[in-house]
């Protein structure tokens, strides 16, 4: 039977809706939410993610504002501007579009970050304080695949959970969250053994890889629930028919754009899986619409004016 189709774009919009609802009555109380959004230099991607962040902020009403730094920008110089945002009451949130240009010590910069404004919850206080489940800001694509998760009736108390994956980013924070909720976690890397043979025992299985298409049918038990948070590029034929062979839609899509997108997970597996998230549509737009969720909480933590009430709760 074919796997149900998690529709990450539907559950990214409901949140949006609550988080819109939440800084119209904090707007209306004369709190509004603020989000600093530092771009150095013209990366073209970094440029694209930049624009989607600040779009996000004026349809939920997020006030945003986006500084450029050039290119030749220095470390001292982003150490500055962060501690200026770090003492502005307007801004609630900071997020440093990354990569930063070659010269920057990208990680102290970070680290610079207010760890109460550090809506991408990179720093490593709130790193920490996820791991002793103590409230703080998480980081924003492994929340979402939460919500995914919750928001789509998929129990994950008591279950085996395989996380593909331990970056800091993506592959460590869900593994964590997820052992918060209480499932039993397995992390996966390049260096496990017999890779396939751990995937096939998760009920939920987590690939955040890097991989085109890697995890295949012989890596998923029938009716897992797989979340792919992969995303990868293919631009030749020869891919293109090893995983998408017979998919009218996708190859109109690769005629016109010569690449389309495709998750670390193989088409194959939604024949198998219970349940899956699609690429593009499953946890690409919930990474935005979290950060939005982390700047309205960063602005309600920080004044700590009353209780939380979008349904998530984290
Ligand atoms: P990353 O930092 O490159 O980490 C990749 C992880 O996969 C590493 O832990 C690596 O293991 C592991 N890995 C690589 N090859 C492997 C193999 N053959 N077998 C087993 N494990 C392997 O990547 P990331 O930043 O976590 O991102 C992962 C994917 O998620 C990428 O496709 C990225 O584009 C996507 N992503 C999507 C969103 C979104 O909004 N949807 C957000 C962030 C990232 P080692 O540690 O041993 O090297």
């Amino acid at each position: 039977m074919a796997a149900i189709i998690l529709d990450g774009t539907r559950i990214a919009q409901e949140i949006r809706g609550e988080v819109a609802a939440e800084v119209k009555s904090m707007t209306a109380a004369g709190v509004r939410p603020g989000l600093a959004v530092v771009l150095v230099g013209h990366n073209p991607a970094s440029q694209i993610y930049v624009r989607g962040k600040v779009k996000a902020c004026e349809e939920v009403g997020v006030f945003s504002e986006k500084i450029t730094p050039p290119e030749s920008a220095r470390t001292a110089e982003l150490l500055d501007l962060i501690e200026q945002l770090n003492r502005r009451s307007d801004i609630d949130g900071i997020l440093v579009q990354l990569p930063l240009p070659a010269q920057v010590d990208a990680k102290k910069v970070l680290l610079a970050v207010d760890p109460a404004k550090d809506v991408d919850g990179f720093h490593p206080m709130n790193v920490g304080l996820l791991s002793t489940q103590r409230p703080g800001l998480v980081p924003c694509t492994p929340a979402g695949v939460m919500e995914i998760l919750k928001r789509s009736n998929i129990p994950v108390a008591g279950r085996e959970a395989v996380v593909v994956g331990r970056s800091d980013i993506v592959g460590k924070p869900v593994a964590m969250l997820l052992l918060n909720s209480n499932a039993t976690v397995t992390v996966c890397h390049s260096k496990t053994h017999d890779l396939a043979g751990v995937c096939r025992r998760a009920d939920i299985l987590v690939a955040a890889i890097g991989r085109a298409g890697m995890i295949t049918r012989e890596f998923v038990k029938a009716g897992a629930t797989v979340i792919d948070v992969g995303m990868n590029t293919v631009t030749n034929e020869a891919d293109f028919q090893k995983f998408f062979a017979g998919n009218a839609k996708r190859k109109e899509a690769f005629r016109k754009k010569g690449s389309v997108l495709i998750g670390d997970v193989h088409p194959e597996v939604a024949e198998i899986a219970g349940a899956i998230t699609p690429v593009p549509g499953g946890v690409g737009p919930l990474t935005i619409a979290m950060l939005m969720f982390n700047t309205v909480k960063a602005a309600k933590m920080r004044r700590n004016s009353g209780q939380w009430s979008v349904a998530s709760g984290q």
